[in-house]
């Protein structure tokens, strides 16, 4: 809820100076770094990477949680101001056995928290989330004395391994050749760096607005239409071939198109699995709150989509189990496993720019050529009993409709689907509904409604 600490899979998010303070960090760094050490196979002096988004209120607690992890035996690599995806890179290729990344995403600036990362640079499932958690609740520690505390060193390659993984995935000399104007909207978060380098190696001329790291967003910081209105303003006024937005932790990518129109962030994964697929890919993953754009691209491929519930590790574990290479999620996430186990906007931007290359087609020829859907979302005020019955009800109104359980339920229609699923954090059931018209959505979230009212009365 907002306003609260939230201790969830994802992570732990609060309100720095209320209910986020040091000691939670530090006590969030020592439960980490214990369940750290009891799982690890190898038992010799483990190493946790950390990094930071660029909020004010970063490097304290980067501090605290260091402090955390070192008491209980942990050394740790600061990597300093760095996106997500770059810790996630740099977990791996320091064979670190974990990671925290210092980040409330796309939460505004009051907001900071934690994301965790297990070694590879995957996030931890569910299971293993809630372990973590209750550790913390319990002050279950494992302190060290003084002789065996942890180390701290820094490392500044992030930016660097991160941009050499992408060139490996994709063309850099014929992205060069179209020679295309991007404008780059960081919100000041920690991106505008590292994707200015990146931009640069594709030949890109960039204009690149709020990129310094100060974490005080020019603008509510979830890439959203009514957030990018500057964005869309800049793609036009210096005829730009596209537009890019990044959340203050650049794991989401959302798009404009050189109309100065913002395309929406599920055609971010949309556009980057129409090139993967392209080059013979077989499969892809996503959750099931992703829009269909990426079954119709799939199916003109040839190549197949699995669904998986909500959640990065859920998305990152089914792509490993099936052997694909790309997937991600409709909220802007673009996952390549060539280059990382997590959302990338640098991976959607070098994907769409390779794209646009190939096919010599501007970004809104692109877009247009994927079936378009109207997708609805909507929030409803219920427990979990509630929820259930709510469940059980839409199941006997849709008999017809193929049903997913894996993730609260989702319905598939001939014209479009619905998705009913309860959040772990907050009392209430979130509505995902994308058919062919507004008509045709507003219809299923009206039925949905109307069973709300008669379950819940
Ligand atoms: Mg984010």
């Amino acid at each position: 809820m907002a306003g609260e600490l939230i201790i969830s899979i994802s992570g732990m998010r609060g309100i720095v100076g209320e209910n986020l303070t040091p000691n939670i960090a530090v006590d969030f760094g020592c439960a980490f770094g214990t369940f750290l050490k009891r799982s690890a196979a190898d038992k010799n002096k483990l190493a946790v990477c950390i990094g930071r988004d660029s909020r004010p209120s970063g490097q304290l607690l980067k501090s605290a949680v260091t402090a955390g992890l070192c008491a209980v035996g942990i050394d740790v690599v600061d990597l300093g101001l760095v996106t997500t995806p770059g810790v996630s890179i740099m977990t791996r290729h320091l064979s670190c056995a974990g990671a925290v990344v210092i980040t409330a995403s796309h939460n505004p600036i009051e907001y900071n928290g934690t994301k965790l990362l297990l070694g590879g640079g995957v996030a931890p499932p569910s299971d293993l989330a809630w372990q973590i958690r209750q550790m913390y609740f319990d002050k279950d520690f494992d302190l060290v004395g003084s002789v065996n505390a942890g180390k701290i060193a820094t490392n500044d390659q992030t930016d660097a391994v991160h941009i050499e993984k992408i060139l490996a995935i994709v063309e850099k000399r014929s992205i060069a050749e179209r020679k295309f104007k991007v404008v780059l909207d960081s919100v000041n978060g920690a991106g505008g760096r590292v994707t200015k380098r990146l931009l640069g190696e594709f030949g890109c001329e960039v204009v690149a607005i709020n990129d310094e790291p100060t974490g005080l967003f020019a603008h509510t910081p979830e890439p959203l239409a009514e957030n990018l209105i500057g964005l869309c303003e800049q793609v036009k006024a210096n005829a730009a071939d596209l537009g890019f937005a990044q959340d203050p932790d650049a794991d989401r990518l959302a798009i404009v198109d050189e109309n100065g129109s913002y395309i929406g962030e599920e055609y971010s994964l949309a556009l980057a699995a129409k090139y993967v697929f392209g080059k013979g890919a077989g499969r892809a993953a996503t959750n099931l709150s992703t829009s269909r754009m990426i079954d119709d691209i799939a199916a003109a491929a040839g190549c197949q989509v699995i669904r998986t519930p909500v959640g990065e590790a859920n998305v990152v574990d089914a792509m490993i189990k099936n052997d694909c290479i790309i997937g991600g999620e409709g909220n802007g996430g673009v996952i390549d496993l060539r280059v990382g186990p997590v959302r990338d906007s640098l991976v959607g931007i070098a994907l769409v720019l390779q794209l646009m290359a190939q096919t010599s087609l501007t970004i809104s020829e692109l877009a247009s050529q994927i079936p378009e859907y109207y997708m609805k979302k909507q929030k409803l005020a219920v427990d979990k009993a509630g929820a259930q019955r709510i469940l059980d009800e839409a199941k006997k109104a849709f008999p017809k409709a193929r049903i997913d359980t894996s993730d609260g339920c989702r319905f598939d229609f001939a014209d479009g689907w619905l998705h009913l699923r309860t959040s772990n954090t907050e009392p209430v059931m979130r509505v995902i509904t994308e058919a062919k018209d507004k008509q045709t959505a507003q219809k299923y979230i009206d039925l949905v409604l109307s069973i709300c009212e008669r379950v819940l009365d």
